[in-house]
């Protein structure tokens, strides 16, 4: 794999799948609470709610006006709602008192709060914020794994910066959107359909499991 190879897989993707749902989950804080719910939780189960809730709550001053019950009742079925109400009420609280009510755009404060692990911390900078980073869900991983950016060893952290090194900052915003919508369809993280890939051309297949 070169970063000619890369960009042309990339650019197939990029091709196939409309990623434009992702960009557009809302403001910063619309798009860390909705991460945080996203923890264990699918896609197609977390972004509804979220909707759902933001309509309620669409600031950090206004969600802590609303019970941990509440809240909780509002975002099921989504994976350990009651844990999780009580983390987006606490992750509200630091921002009113610590931030102003804004979502700090630094990883490190970001990762200090509730529930805020690297990947939630870099959707949030991804998705919101346009920072130019990768965050790396296990789709990212696998895909990142097979196509022998990331050796089958390493940890996320350790794939985080493989891909950084290897792609671009201008193109790393769509990595994560591409890289799940593949892993979802053909490259799973399950069996890779390498018969039916797209960027099979590209692709060393030397890593794949
Ligand atoms: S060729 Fe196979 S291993 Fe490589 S990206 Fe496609 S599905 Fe995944």
């Amino acid at each position: 794999m070169d970063k000619t190879a890369i960009q042309k897989i990339i650019d197939i993707l990029q091709k196939e799948y409309d990623i434009s749902g992702y960009s557009n989950r809302g403001n910063a804080y619309e798009v860390l609470v909705g991460t945080v719910l996203s923890q264990r939780t699918k896609d197609e189960v977390t972004w509804p709610r979220n909707k759902e809730l933001m309509k309620k709550a669409n600031t950090p001053e206004k969600m802590l006006e609303l019970s941990e019950k509440e809240i909780a009742k509002i975002i099921y079925p989504v994976g350990f709602y009651n844990q999780k109400a009580k983390k987006i009420k606490e992750l509200s609280r630091i921002l009113v008192e610590k931030y102003g009510g804004k979502v700090p755009r630094g990883r490190e404060e970001l990762m200090r709060l509730p529930g805020v692990g690297g990947k939630t911390a870099d959707c949030v900078l991804c998705f919101a914020f346009n920072e130019g980073v990768i965050p790396v869900d296990v789709h990212v991983e696998v895909i990142a794994k097979r196509l022998g950016i990331a050796d089958w060893k390493d940890k996320p952290e350790v794939v985080r910066k493989k891909l950084h090194q290897f792609v671009p900052k201008d193109k790393r915003n769509s990595i994560n959107a591409l890289f799940v919508e593949h892993g979802k369809r053909v490259c799973t993280t399950r069996r890779a359909y390498c018969e039916r890939c797209s960027v099979v051309k590209y692709c060393p297949k030397i890593m794949k499991k």
